[in-house]
Parts: structure tokens; C-alpha cells; sequence
């Protein structure tokens, strides 16, 4: 076994403590991964806070994970020691069922196995990133571009393949206008990959307060969600639509400003259902979908994509006695853009 350090919650909404777990030994297509960034994610809230699930606890989040290979099993042969590596929300799935064998492992019939809160096929409890090592099959580690600095990778492994996906999936590209609702991380991700894969983009935000970001981001305009004016000016007028709101809006304001054939998406994952009017549906006939993460395969793209367009998050590193602060400053909007985790500061703890 190796001993990892950690940063864990042991109740809902508690601070950070720090701990030690256990990680498994390497069995023959395993990887140890030594920890260096480790992003936090608004899903982190959503767990440490209660609001998806009862949780089990100790609950080590952490699903935007960059590290280096540090050992591996007798049998991996896509990685060596030393890689650049990184690890997203899943750490398995059951590899058999048709979504699996088309590389869309996240809508793995069984259930995927995520990174942190699940259990996993050996019959344990998975931890998350907010650790120093991790033991993961050598299927579900990622490639990091040389040119991306592992800080600004980790936040790719979910923000950036969570937007990637649904505006690859819909088509985001010239001619195309796309607008990004709620400026945070996967926001702020959204708006750069859209922009880098040449839609005209747009930013829906609760106010004015971060335009100048979001037109230095890639867009290439900016509205106010506040202001009843955005919703007439926009009317009808966007072919997509990418909701990364992590509390409950009005879906019907935004669904009206979909032109016809339009398709609102939500990443967004607030605990309180969403009600959608068939009207604002229908009479356009407009679609409202839902998308998660990436596969494995798409979030290799997605990186390389990244590493060819030059982009990345904009990302604040913080010390691990700094999370519960981080978390603050999540709930009032006010990441600019991503909070990451400089794993080094736990080693010692
Ligand atoms: P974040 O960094 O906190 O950003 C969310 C943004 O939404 C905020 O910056 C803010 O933007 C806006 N916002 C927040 N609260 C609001 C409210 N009450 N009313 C209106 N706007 C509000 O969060 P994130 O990490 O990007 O995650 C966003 C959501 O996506 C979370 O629910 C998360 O769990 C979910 N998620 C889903 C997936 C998936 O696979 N589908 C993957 C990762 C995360 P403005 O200041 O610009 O308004
Ligand atoms: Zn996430
Ligand atoms: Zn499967």
C-alpha cells in the first residue's frame, strides 16, 4: 500500500482536515501518479455541501487532477515513469457496454466509476485529487501536451472537457453563434474553446462585472442576465446555448433566445429540478439537453486541441490550508476563473 496525504472534509459543509490514506499497490496496468495540481470544481461544493447525495465520509474530493508518473505496472505500455500525466472524473467503467466500446465512457451503461465518492472493482472507496498520489488504471490516464504547464492542465481535466464535448457534440464553429451563460470556470472554458473553434460568442452573466475578462477570454460580446433588455435584444438570435450555471435559472428566459433548431444545453448541475414551458419548445422547435463530462478518447482531443490553440485556464494556485477560503469565494461568483490546488503543500502535513 502507499500512504498518501490528503486534505478531507469529515461532515457535510465541515472545513478541510488534513489526513492519510491508503492507495492501493499497482497491479499490472496500474499507474501511480505523483499529485502536483489538483483543481477544484464547483461539483466539489456540490458534494462537501450535501446538496447532490448523502455522502460518506472522510470525502476527498478532487477530479482535475495533473501529476507525474511515478511507477508502473508490469504490463502498461502507454505510459513511463516520469509522463506528464492527468486524471479527470472517472478512474474506470466497465469497458464491455456499447457506450464504453465507443469511447463514451461516461455514459457507461454499469455506471462509470468516479473518481472520488464511488467504489470502485476492487471493492473500495475512491479519493479524489486533494491528495499527493494516486494509483489509477492506465485506460483512464491521460496524455499532457508539453506546452501546457501542469497548473493550467489540471483544470482541463473537467472544466475543459465538460464544455469541449457538448460544443464539439453540437457543432460550435463558423457561422455559429453560441452563447456561454455564467462566467466561472467551465464558463470561462466554454467561451475560449468556442471562440478557438470559431463561433461568434457570447456571455450571459448575472452582471456587467466581468466584461472586460470575458471579451479578453474570446468573446465577442457580453450581457448582462440582470438587465431585461439582454433578453430582447437577443431574442431568437443563438443556434447554441451552454448553461454552466451551478444554481437554478430561469431555462424558459434562455430558451427564448434561441433562433429555430436551437439547442440549450446544461452542464450546470443545480440540486433543484428546472422547468422547462413546452411552448418556448415547440414553436421554435428548440431542444433542451443535457451533457457530462468526456470520454477518455475526447478528452485526449480536447487537450491537444488546447495545446494547439495555445489556450488554457486562467487559474489563481492556492496552498492546501487555503481550500475552505477557495470555496468561499466560489459560492459569491467570484473565481477568477479557476482555483487550483499546489499539491506540494500537503507533502509535509
Ligand atoms: P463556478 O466556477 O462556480 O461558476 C458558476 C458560474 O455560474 C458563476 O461564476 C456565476 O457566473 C454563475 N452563477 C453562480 N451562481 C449563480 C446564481 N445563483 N445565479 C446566477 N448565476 C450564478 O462553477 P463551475 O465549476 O464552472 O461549475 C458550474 C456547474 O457545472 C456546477 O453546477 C457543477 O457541478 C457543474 N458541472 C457539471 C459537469 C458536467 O459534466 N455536466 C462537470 C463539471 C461541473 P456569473 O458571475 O458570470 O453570473
Ligand atoms: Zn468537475
Ligand atoms: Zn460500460
Amino acid at each position: 500500500m502507499i500512504t498518501a496525504h490528503a486534505r478531507a472534509v469529515f461532515g457535510t459543509n465541515e472545513p478541510f482536515k488534513a489526513t492519510t490514506i491508503q492507495r492501493r499497490d499497482l497491479s499490472a496496468k496500474d499507474v501511480l501518479i505523483e499529485i502536483k495540481y489538483c483543481g477544484i470544481c464547483h461539483s466539489d461544493l456540490h458534494h462537501v455541501r450535501g446538496e447532490w447525495r448523502e455522502e460518506t465520509f472522510p470525502l476527498i474530493p478532487g477530479h482535475e487532477i495533473a501529476g507525474v508518473v511515478l511507477e508502473i505496472g508490469s504490463e502498461v505500455t502507454k505510459y513511463n515513469v516520469g509522463d506528464r500525466v492527468g486524471v479527470g472524473c472517472m478512474v474506470d467503467s466497465c469497458r464491455e457496454c456499447k457506450h464504453c466500446q465507443n469511447g463514451e465512457e461516461q455514459y457507461c451503461i454499469k455506471g462509470n466509476t468516479m473518481t472520488y465518492g464511488a467504489i470502485d472493482r476492487f471493492g473500495e472507496r475512491t479519493h479524489g485529487g486533494y491528495s499527493t498520489h494516486m494509483v489509477v488504471t492506465e485506460d483512464f490516464v491521460l496524455r499532457i501536451p508539453d506546452s501546457i504547464a501542469l497548473d493550467v492542465a489540471a483544470p482541463l481535466l473537467c472544466a475543459g472537457i465538460t464544455t469541449y464535448s457538448p460544443l464539439h457534440h453540437w457543432g460550435a464553429g463558423p457561422g455559429k453563434k453560441v452563447a456561454v451563460v455564467g462566467l466561472g470556470g467551465l464558463g470561462h472554458m466554454a467561451v475560449k474553446i468556442a471562440h478557438a473553434m470559431g463561433a461568434e460568442v457570447t456571455v450571459l452573466s448575472h452582471s456587467l462585472a466581468k466584461k472586460d475578462d470575458g471579451l479578453r477570454l474570446g468573446a465577442d460580446h457580453f450581457f448582462a442576465t440582470s438587465d431585461a433588455e439582454t433578453f430582447k435584444k437577443l431574442a431568437g438570435s443563438l443556434d447554441l446555448i451552454v448553461n454552466t450555471v451551478s444554481a437554478k435559472v430561469d431555462l424558459n428566459a434562455f430558451l427564448s433566445l434561441l433562433n429555430v433548431d436551437g439547442v440549450l444545453v446544461n452542464v450546470g448541475a443545480p440540486a433543484e429540478p428546472l422547468s422547462v414551458n413546452a411552448f418556448t419548445l415547440i414553436l421554435k422547435r428548440r431542444s433542451f439537453a443535457g451533457s457530462v463530462i468526456g470520454g477518455i478518447r475526447e478528452t485526449q482531443e480536447m487537450l491537444d486541441f488546447c495545446a494547439q490553440h495555445n489556450i488554457g485556464p486562467d487559474i489563481e494556485v492556492i496552498a492546501a490550508d487555503a481550500i475552505d477560503g477557495a470555496y468561499e469565494r466560489v459560492l459569491k461568483s467570484d473565481v477568477r476563473y479557476r482555483f487550483v490546488i499546489d499539491i506540494s503543500t500537503m507533502a509535509t502535513k
